[in-house]
Formats: C-alpha cells, structure tokens, sequence
C-alpha cells in the first residue's frame, strides 16, 4: 500500500493538533466558563463568612470596619444578625436589605436545622441581563458568642456572563486565526526542514546501485538525516570497491586459467607436430596444469558458495591431534625429496565439534603456504596446545614472513603479497580467504604472526570436549 507522504503526515497531525487545542479553548469559554464561574464565587461566600464569624469570635472592635474590608475584597455583601433579626452589623446597600424579614428567617431556621450553616442560590426574576436572569447566592451561618447566637449572611449576585461572551467570541475568532497562520508556518518549515532533505536525498539514492551517490551538504538539516546521508555515501563507496573487486576477480581468474590453458594446449600441440616431444617430462606437464586449473576452479566454487551461505557445516564430535598427525604423514614425500624437516608437537587426543573436512582443508592450507613459503629454511613446526578449555594448532615455518602492512589483507581474496610468487606456488591465491570462512563458519579464533624474513606462524583455535 502506498503510505502517504511526510509532507503531508506533518499537515496532518500538526492540523489535527491545531484543531483539538481550538476546539477545547472554545468548549472551555462557552460552556465551562459560567459553572467554573459559580463555583468560585460559591466558594469565595463561605470564606467571607468563615473569616466573619472569626471576627465575631475574635469581638473585634469595630466589626462593621471588618466587614468592609472582607466584602470589598471578595465582592460580596455581608449582614450580622441576632437571632432576633436584629441588625448588629453590616455593609450599607447591600442587597441583603432588599430580603423580606420571612426570607430572612427561612435562611436562618434552615441553617439552624442544617448543622449551622445553608447556602441558598435563587434567580432573581426581576433582575435580567442579555434576557438571563441574576442568579443569586446568599451564604447563612449561625456563631455561638458567649451563649448568644449570632447570624452571619453573605449575599452576591453573579451577574450573567452573555457580554463577557460576546467579547471572548470575538477574541476567539482572532486566537483561531491566528493558531492557523502559525500552524501553516510551522507546516511549511518543518517541511522544508525535514520532509524536502529526505526526498532529495531518496532522488540521489536512486543512483546508489551505479555507486554515483553524493552526500549533498544542504541535506544535512538534522543529525539523522546526516547520518543517513553518511551511511548512503559509505553504501556507494562500499559498491564501488565491490564493483571493483569483481572486476580484479575476473581479470585475476582469467588469468589464472588462461596461463594453464596456455601450457596444456601448447605442449599438446607441441608433442602432437613433434614426436620427438612426445616424452614423460611434457606429459607430466600437462597433467599438473589440469590439476592447478582442478584446484583453481574448485576454490572459486567454494569460495562462492561459502560466500552465499549455502555451505552448513557438517558438525560431529573428532580427534583433531589425530587428523593433524595423519595429515602431516601426507606431507612425508616432503622431508624425503626436498629436505623439509617437520618438528611436531601433538597432544595425545583432542576432542573438538567441528567439520572435520572442513577443519582438514584448513591445516592444509597453513601446511601447503608453509612449505611454498619457507624459503631456503625447509623447517616447519606443527604445535597444539591446550588452554583454557580451547585447543590451538599452529604451522610456524622459518620463510620470507610477511611484512606489517600486508598482515591484515592476506585473508582477502586475491590477495598476493608479491604477484611474481604465483606461478611457483600451486595455491591460487584463494586459500586464505577459503580458511577465512570456514573458521568464520565456526566462530572460531585465528590469527597470523609474522616478522619479514623471520617467518611466520599461522594458528587457528576450537573448543574442546570432554570425552
Ligand atoms: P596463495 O595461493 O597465493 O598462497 P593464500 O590465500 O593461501 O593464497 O595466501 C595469500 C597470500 O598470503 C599469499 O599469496 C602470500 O603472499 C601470503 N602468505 C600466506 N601464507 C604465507 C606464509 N606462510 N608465509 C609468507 N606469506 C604467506
């Protein structure tokens, strides 16, 4: 499904936003502004008759002085009473004066029968404002001074609030207008801060696969439209280095096959136009160069394969000390025709869970480098050791070594530290990075160390089993 655009995924919720908060401030003044309103005058009553009856209590001098002070301040107008309904105190023209004596004592006898206290609201009918009628709120509450019942009334008139509506009406209008203005500018430079970096960058995405992108400074508006900026660019770098390593890979295999080609073909036709050709010697020939075209074309099927995760392992429990001393007797041939000498260190068993071919090709790989690069020294050292619950094999040999800077490339494929060697080795170039994907495969540790001219040990560690 086609999802909508960022653009207008910020005009949305940034609208929507706008909308909810317009939507609440208007519930708020039209229809929570007048019982919130009542409410508080409601509450601002009780306080001024609390803080008149402590006044009583406290017999202050001149209460009508208190009373000023309390009602101007809360807006409302007080009477004191005996309980006679004889007045003691209270604000002049105070709408209070306007009840009728039977209204008084229906306050005063409810409050009696209320627990002290009685808080009427009635509607004025002869008072109107904007067609509402005043509502009114008067507050009675009975003090008891030394035996004596006092009474304490508390009026105010909440006038209706039609007129302050009309002008909030209208500074709504104005707020609404305003939110919207903003809203729209805000979606436009968020747009333009965020939508628009990422779609362009998308455009010069679309080049990645050719590994043309280039990382436009301008796009770089915020930290992860930087970062995908960067790790688009590092993409494309990634891409072209890949793009080039196929194309070395291709002229390197090429090569690689065409020389043996070259040789089995040219001896054939050689011993074919010449009988006296005909011998041993150009027939051993050729058969070794099928052999080093077998190995070659073999590496690259495996390596590929490795490469795409279609090779699993075939685990199962083994003697590692016994398949490195049966395949070090392979190499006798070795010490009897070139004057290799193997030194061997193995331990009586080693049990490890691992691909035993896999594991084979591996040493191998270290034995036929170690013999191909050992130079004029011709001694090679085969160790395993034993720690920390991990088996390590290693092939030292005493050849050319190899130098610092070339360390960390030798497992790429291809890789050669010096082009003139491959004619004379037999490997083709892949062994390493072979060995690389196998040990990969099996989490295991591996390493090389090597001095120039010193020579080179080359390890690779399994966990052991208790058998
Ligand atoms: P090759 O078929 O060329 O031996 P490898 O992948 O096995 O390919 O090795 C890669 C490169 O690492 C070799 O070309 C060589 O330069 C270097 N190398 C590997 N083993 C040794 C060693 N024991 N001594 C010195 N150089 C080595």
């Amino acid at each position: 499904m086609k999802k909508t655009s960022l653009k207008w995924q910020i005009a949305f919720y940034l609208g929507a936003f706008a909308a909810v908060l317009i939507a609440v401030i208007w519930i708020f003044q039209m229809f929570l502004l007048q019982p919130m309103f009542e409410k508080s005058k409601i509450s601002s009553v009780r306080k001024t008759a609390d803080t008149v009856s402590e006044a009583i209590l406290s017999s202050s001098d001149d209460l009508n002085e208190a009373i000023y002070d309390i009602s101007v301040q809360n807006e409302t107008c007080v009477r004191i009473l005996t309980s006679n309904m004889n007045v003691i105190a209270g604000n002049s023209g105070c709408a209070l004066y306007r009840m009728s004596g039977r209204e008084l004592r229906e306050n005063i006898d409810s409050a009696v029968k209320n627990g002290g206290s009685y808080l009427n609201t009635s509607t004025d009918p002869g008072f109107e404002m904007d067609g509402r009628e005043l509502k009114e709120i008067t507050y009675t509450k009975i003090v008891e001074k030394d035996d004596e019942l006092n009474v304490v009334m508390v009026y105010t008139g909440i006038t209706p609030l039609n007129a302050t509506t009309n002008t909030l009406r209208s500074q709504l209008k104005w707020i609404t207008l305003i939110v919207i203005v903003l809203i729209s500018l805000i979606i436009i430079v968020l747009n333009r801060k965020i939508a628009l970096p990422l779609s362009s960058i998308t455009k010069e995405a679309a080049r990645l696969p050719d590994g043309a992108f280039h990382a436009d400074e301008k796009n770089n508006q915020y930290l992860e439209a930087q970062q995908l900026n960067e790790t688009l660019e590092q993409a494309a770098d990634d891409i072209r280095k890949a793009d080039q390593a196929k194309r070395d890979l291709i002229a390197n295999v090429s090569h690689d096959l065409r020389t043996p080609l070259t040789m089995i073909s040219g001896y054939g036709e050689m011993m074919q136009d010449l009988p006296g050709e005909n011998n041993e010697e150009n027939l051993q020939v050729i058969i070794d160069e099928s052999k080093r075209l077998t190995v070659l074309v073999n590496d690259l099927l495996d390596l590929s394969k490795m490469q795409a995760g279609r090779i699993t392992l075939d685990l199962k429990d083994f003697d590692l000390a016994e398949l490195v001393s049966s395949e070090i007797r392979k190499y006798d041939v070795y010490q009897y025709n070139e004057s290799f000498e193997f030194e061997v260190h193995l331990p009586e068993k080693a049990m490890v869970h691992a691909d035993e071919k896999r594991i084979e090709q591996v040493f191998n790989n270290f034995m036929t480098n170690a013999i191909n690069y050992s130079g004029n020294s011709r001694k090679i050292i085969i160790t395993m050791t034993e720690e920390n619950g991990s088996v390590r094999t290693s092939v030292r040999d005493f050849g050319e070594g190899i130098d610092e800077k070339d360390l960390k490339n030798i497992w790429d494929r291809y890789y050669k530290v010096d082009k003139q060697h491959v004619r004379f080795s037999s490997g083709s170039g892949l062994g390493l990075s072979i060995v690389k994907e196998i040990l990969d495969l099996h989490d295991a540790r591996y390493g090389v160390s090597s001095n120039k001219n010193e020579g080179s040990t080359f390890w690779f560690e399994l966990p052991l089993i208790q058998k």
